[in-house]
């Protein structure tokens, strides 16, 4: 494909925005591999052909088409695209249409940079003549990630408990890896155990995710987790437990995060990450926050259209607020009776948290939020160390650190940072050897959270 100058920023808002999905081909980048293999799996069960993209095999185009200036995310994400559609075009030649396809890119508005990940992404397709007919779709965290028009009005609803329900499920799938692999009876036993369990709830999904028979996907998820226990060999002693809180796709993507988790766990971790649903719930909680707000200073004007949209945007973010977290919570409660996984964090405990500790606060934003109070959190729980893992110049993330390093370390609980781009940092494995040396220091003279 040729690149071209661009004349005209039409297609900002031509081809981008909220499209039916019916008819085309979704392709959904990989962020955390097992969640975005369950969302397709769901969507596919609804009528819309959504799948996967090959991830993390077109960096150098990605980094060719940035200018370095962008978050790491948005150059991974744009070399995805870019080379699913090189190598769409060689496979199909001239049958090759780009309007057969809608690019997902869901949105986060600021303030910081991912709102703009679609429009500079839209920019640099439009460099290229041959792919200005491609859509890109998104989801915008401004409305909750409402669902609105990319499919029919009726299944709506559906659509968005099954996929809720998706990634709650994925959530579990990663902690029962992270929970087994450390103990794996022989090596590998674990990542290909989860590889085969993760393509069983994909068709599961596809199968009864629309018809929202959730019962029959949670009797495959409770025979998954027996078959995972097997693998644990209970001759081999606990481990130091190591917390990872950060920015959602770097700390979510393994090959963006240079397979973190797998590194801590050579040097003797037993790892929890933050889930995706925390991220889920917390725009849900922050929208509700938010049109609180907008009513009191509807009250305060005596504006009554105001009053009365506010009223039921509350109403909405209010029922989805306690429908995500009560099926979570029900879900968290019969998985937990299987196997001692880690749970979640409610997103308004972390809230209290940080307004216990004054440190930052949740009408500034961002996912620096989550991070301060998830690692305060798990300095509580009793976890060894914590990790906070983010692209290189991430605005929230490098806020987080500078906020909760002097705290972390009066606490003595082992803290590392680690920033991540396409470079990899030759000191970075040292770091993590040291930190882990600190963890078990921390084991051994406090115990572990779960033991
Ligand atoms: S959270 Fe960080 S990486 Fe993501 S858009 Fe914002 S600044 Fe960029």
């Amino acid at each position: 494909m040729e690149s071209e100058e661009i004349h005209t920023f039409q297609s900002l808002s031509d081809n981008v925005g909220r499209f039916n999905l019916r008819g085309k081909t979704v392709l959904i980048p990989e962020m955390n591999r097992i969640g975005c293999h369950l969302l397709a799996g769901t969507f596919r069960g609804f009528g819309i052909n959504a799948m996967v993209m090959e991830t993390y095999k077109g960096l150098d185009l990605g980094l060719e088409y940035s200018s370095g200036k962008e978050c790491y995310p948005c150059q991974v994400t744009l070399g995805d695209i870019l080379h699913f559609l090189n190598k769409e075009k060689q496979k199909l030649g001239d049958d090759f249409n780009p309007d057969d396809y809608i690019y997902f890119m869901p949105e986060s508005d600021g303030p910081c940079r991912f709102g703009m990940y679609n429009k500079y992404q839209r920019i640099v397709l439009d460099s290229f003549p041959q792919l200005s007919d491609l859509k890109i779709g998104y989801l915008t965290a401004e409305d909750g990630y409402s669902l609105k028009g990319i499919i029919d009005e009726r299944f709506l609803g559906d659509l968005r408990k099954a996929s809720y329900f998706s990634m709650v499920i994925a959530d579990i799938l990663d902690r029962l890896l992270w929970r087994v692999r450390p103990y794996e009876r022989e090596p590998g036993m674990a990542d290909e155990f989860i590889e085969r369990a993760m393509r069983n709830m994909e068709d599961a999904f596809e199968a009864y995710g629309v018809k929202k028979d959730f019962e029959k996907i949670f009797t495959k998820m409770e025979e998954t987790i027996e078959e995972g226990k097997l693998i644990i060999d209970p001759d081999i002693p606990p481990k130091p437990m190591i917390g990872i809180v950060g920015e959602i796709y770097l700390r979510c993507m393994v090959h963006a995060n240079q397979n973190l988790i797998r590194l801590l766990e050579r040097y003797g971790a037993e790892v929890v990450n933050a889930s995706v649903v925390e991220w889920v719930n917390y725009i849900t909680y922050t929208r509700l926050r938010e049109t609180r707000s907008e009513l009191r200073l509807g009250v305060k004007q005596l504006r009554l259209g105001n009053i009365w949209r506010s009223l039921k945007n509350i109403a909405r973010f209010k029922a989805e607020l306690y429908y995500q977290e009560l099926r979570q919570k029900q879900i968290y409660e019969r998985v937990e009776a299987l196997i001692d996984l880690a749970g979640d964090h409610k997103i308004s405990h972390l809230e209290e948290i940080l307004k216990e500790e004054d440190l930052f606060s949740f009408d500034i934003g961002t996912e620096a939020c989550l991070s301060i109070a998830g690692i305060l959190e798990y300095a509580r729980e009793g976890f060894n160390g914590v990790v906070n893992v983010y692209p290189f110049t991430c605005m929230p993330s490098t806020a987080a650190s500078a906020i909760i390093s002097p705290v972390i370390n009066r606490l003595g609980v082992p803290y590392l940072d680690t920033p991540y781009d396409s470079s990899f940092q030759p000191g970075r494995e040292a770091a993590i050897r040291t930190f882990m040396y600190q963890a078990h220091q921390h084991m051994k003279r406090n115990g572990r959270k779960r033991s």
